[in-house]
């Protein structure tokens, strides 16, 4: 059995092939641009690559509502070219076969909680903190799916006194966590990118003050077993003992939680993540 797996995120789509034991056979990637270049080389890769089933982890918002009548859409997303487009629905017109479809940061999850930093764990919270701050919640194998997907980037934040009111940069909320914490509010507020603030500055402290109020706020709502941490914001990596500490004062010993060490954790997948998830759902939708 060969297994196909699709990463179409905003820059970039990563298109692979494994066997059934995941071990990836070959893989490529292409700019995200139109739908019709860029889809092109999808089912041209497919066609010469033939695959039992495909995994796929879109950029969105995409409608995960089976009963909608856009189920499978790029619905409302900035990148206009992709708005309403019916992704789901043009793979099946090229190819008759099982497909799952689901978000770019839902199959980087499922790919930490089978193989990565979430493994033997039943309910794990991913969240990654670079261009955008995306969610992700499985619970006993399962993605949490309300009338759509979470979007838990955007949740709403105390300011940090330190951060003089700083305003935002989410184009629907300002100052919501992503506004705040994502990689462009760093650009914004340094005039650099992240990888160029020396890892002892003050601003890391601020960082961390947010992303350990979005784990207060997730642990109180969900109680996961682990909160995973990946992106290329958290590739700083003193952030984690930072949020672990802010993270404990801010709970206040309110509810109990796993050992620290072990609860506030970074991927071990890396930028593998993704793929290897695909993958192994693109199993999933041949049972
Ligand atoms: P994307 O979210 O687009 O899939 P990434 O997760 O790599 O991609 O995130 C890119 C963002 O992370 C950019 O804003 C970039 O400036 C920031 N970033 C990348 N590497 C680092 C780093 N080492 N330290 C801090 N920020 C970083
Ligand atoms: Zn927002």
């Amino acid at each position: 059995m060969k297994l196909g797996a699709i990463e179409a995120g905003g820059t970039k789509f990563v298109c692979a092939v494994s066997d059934e034991n995941i071990t990836i056979e070959d893989r490529t990637q292409f700019p995200t641009t139109t739908p019709e270049e860029t889809m092109a080389q999808v089912f041209t890769y497919f066609e010469q690559h033939p695959v039992d089933a495909i995994g796929i982890g879109s950029f969105g918002p995409v409608s995960l509502n089976e009963e909608a009548d856009n189920y499978g859409f790029i619905t409302n997303t900035p990148k206009l070219a992709w708005k309403n487009y019916d992704f789901l629905g043009a793979m099946k017109a090229h190819f008759d076969i099982p497909f799952y479809f689901t978000t770019d940061v839902n199959v980087a999850a499922y790919g930490e909680y089978k193989a990565g930093a979430g493994r033997g764990k039943q309910n794990i919270l991913y969240w990654t903190v670079g261009t955008g701050v995306g969610a992700s919640y499985l619970q006993n194998g399962g993605f949490l799916q309300g009338y759509s997907h979470p979007e838990m980037g955007h949740i709403l934040l105390r300011h940090d006194p330190r951060d003089h009111g700083f305003e935002g940069v989410c184009p629907y909320h300002g100052d919501c966590f992503e506004g705040l914490a994502a990689g462009p509010s760093i650009e914004k507020q340094f005039g650099k990118k992240g990888n160029e603030i020396d890892p002892s500055d003050e601003f890391w402290e601020i960082e961390a003050n947010y992303i350990a109020q979005a784990c207060v706020n997730a642990t109180l709502i969900l109680r996961p077993d682990i909160i995973i941490f990946g992106g290329g914001v958290m590739k700083q990596s003193q952030l984690f003992p930072q949020i672990q500490k802010e993270f404990v004062k801010q709970l206040a010993d309110y509810v109990d939680f796993p050992e620290i060490s072990n609860y506030i954790v970074h991927v071990e997948l890396g930028d593998d993540a993704g793929i290897t998830g695909a993958l192994m759902l693109a199993k999933k939708a041949t049972e």
